[in-house]
């Protein structure tokens, strides 16, 4: 059985505020009792998920990650369009936009992709994967739990003065 990955990410952060949206989210978490030290799920935890089977609790790995690095969260599925954000023209067979993702996960000034339709040069992370794909700054993961309830992801956005991005992931 595959790993299932549930998903938390900022839509928009700025670099200098990552340690603290991790630090807010850790504490409540922990203040909430849903998991132990460990970062692994407590019987509270079924009070901040959807579905109350209780199969997650036991299930190895299900530990909750916090991730500081950028990292692009995907669905699992094959990613079949990326479409510019100016024309709208599918740039998948572009030799390029590797490059810009590679350029946009070490940091360098610009990642700009430039489509080969109307030429003009938009950031990799503009472009539309279809919400396939989601370039993350930072993000939450929560190995084989299920979806978190909405409420709770709201209590997060207002905690965080963020708005959340929540996705579903294989391995
Ligand atoms: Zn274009």
């Amino acid at each position: 059985m595959s790993d299932l990955i549930y998903s938390i990410a900022p839509l928009e952060i700025k670099v200098e505020n990552i340690s603290q949206f991790k630090s807010k989210i850790e504490d409540l978490l922990l203040n909430r009792g849903v998991i132990s030290k460990e970062a692994r799920p407590t019987k509270e935890a079924l009070s901040i998920v959807k579905n109350q089977d209780k199969l997650f609790l036991s299930i190895n790995p299900n530990y909750v990650e916090f991730v500081t690095s950028r990292q692009i969260l995907y669905d699992g599925n094959d990613l079949e369009a990326i479409y510019c954000p100016s024309c709208g023209f599918n740039v998948i067979e572009d030799n390029y936009w590797d490059d810009a993702i590679n350029n946009w996960f070490t940091y360098s000034e610009s990642y700009n992709l430039e489509c080969s339709n109307c030429k003009v040069k938009n950031s990799i992370t503009k472009y539309n994967f279809l919400d396939k794909w989601f370039f993350s700054e930072c993000s939450v993961s929560f190995w084989n739990w299920p979806d978190l309830k909405d409420s709770f992801i709201h209590e997060i956005e207002v905690l965080t003065e963020t708005k959340i991005k929540a996705l579903r992931n294989k391995l």
